[in-house]
């Protein structure tokens, strides 16, 4: 006796309470529906008011849940129940079918042809095998139009893709959304976010490191302080050079001629005790005096030039 699988590989199970024993093993084949309308149909599997099921649900992206055992009926298609398979599949009649539902489908059915031994075909018949239709079935599969036209005559790329398959791929549970996705806005700001502090915290290891002694939790500096730090450094040390400057243009200006005019005074002293002026007076005391504008006049003889300003360094 073959023992056939509950679940497929490759879904998401998410039971739902309509179902029954009586299903034919191995079924018949493989119905895609067209779920005419979007998102998991958990909720509506799961509602007393609906009274319907399936055995899964595929959506655009390719994501698949399982909400009734393989070996149970689905409540998809009425006297169909028995024979066959049911995958719900996201989108319109009017909507062909992603490249991921493709591919999705093409192994799902790959998968049955080894399992069951689905012949490698597309049918129109509700006694047939193969790759059916829900509007094949007429009025005693309660006469729907499912899948519609468009999605109905797919069947032949998705059995091409599925024979394609050979050996048959394990089938990838696909959770939330295919590898290959572009990244969300959420998620990239989330990259950019963990980047930036990556670089900051890089850019305050070479600034400085912690105080010893301060804990993990000490507070660093923003990068717009050290910002302001910068530039107040670079503000000061401008002003550091105007207040030179000024310096330096005083000493070579006022502060010289200054002292050029005392300098030619104390000269003129020197010249007038040369030319008696003290005459008569204590030879001693008068001595000094001349010693001492002496001492003044060889002080004044000094150079009295000074750079503030950086440059070549001056000859001795
Ligand atoms: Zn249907």
């Amino acid at each position: 006796m073959t023992t056939y699988p509950a679940r497929y590989p490759g879904a998401t199970w998410r039971p739902v309470p309509h179902h029954s024993p009586g299903l034919i093993l191995p079924p018949r084949g493989f119905l895609p529906h067209v779920q005419m309308g979007r998102g998991s149909l958990l909720g509506w599997f799961s509602n007393a008011r609906s009274g319907v099921s399936s055995h899964l649900w595929l959506g655009y992206d390719g994501e698949l849940e399982q909400y009734v055992d393989l070996t149970r009926k689905a409540w998809a298609e009425a006297a169909g129940n028995p024979y066959w398979i049911s995958c719900e599949c996201e989108g319109t009649a009017a909507e062909d079918y992603t490249p991921a539902q493709i591919a999705r489908l093409a192994e799902i059915y790959r998968w049955g042809m080894g399992v069951y031994g689905w012949p490698a075909e597309v049918t129109d018949d509700p006694n047939g095998r193969g790759i059916g239709t829900h509007r094949m079935g007429g009025s005693a599969w309660g006469g729907h139009d499912c899948p519609g036209d468009l999605r109905a005559n797919r069947r032949h790329d998705i059995l091409a893709a599925a024979v394609a398959l050979d050996p048959p791929t394990t089938p990838i549970k696909i959770k939330e959304k295919e590898a290959d996705m572009p990244l969300t806005d959420a998620e990239m700001t989330t990259i950019a976010q963990r980047a930036a502090a990556e670089t900051l915290r890089a850019l305050w290891d070479q600034m400085c490191e912690r105080p010893t002694g301060a804990s993990d939790s000490w507070y660093p500096p923003r990068q717009a302080h050290a910002g302001a730090v910068l530039r107040r450094g670079y503000e000061m040390s401008g002003a550091s050079l105007t207040a030179a400057s000024s310096l330096e243009q005083f000493f070579v200006g006022p502060f010289a001629e200054w002292s050029a005019r005392i300098e030619a005074a104390v000269g003129e002293l020197r010249g007038l005790l040369d030319g008696g002026a003290l005459a008569g007076a204590d030879p001693a005391a008068a001595a000094s005096i001349a010693s001492r504008l002496d001492a003044l006049l060889e002080a004044f003889a000094a150079p009295r030039a000074y750079t503030l300003t950086p440059g070549p360094a001056a000859a001795q």
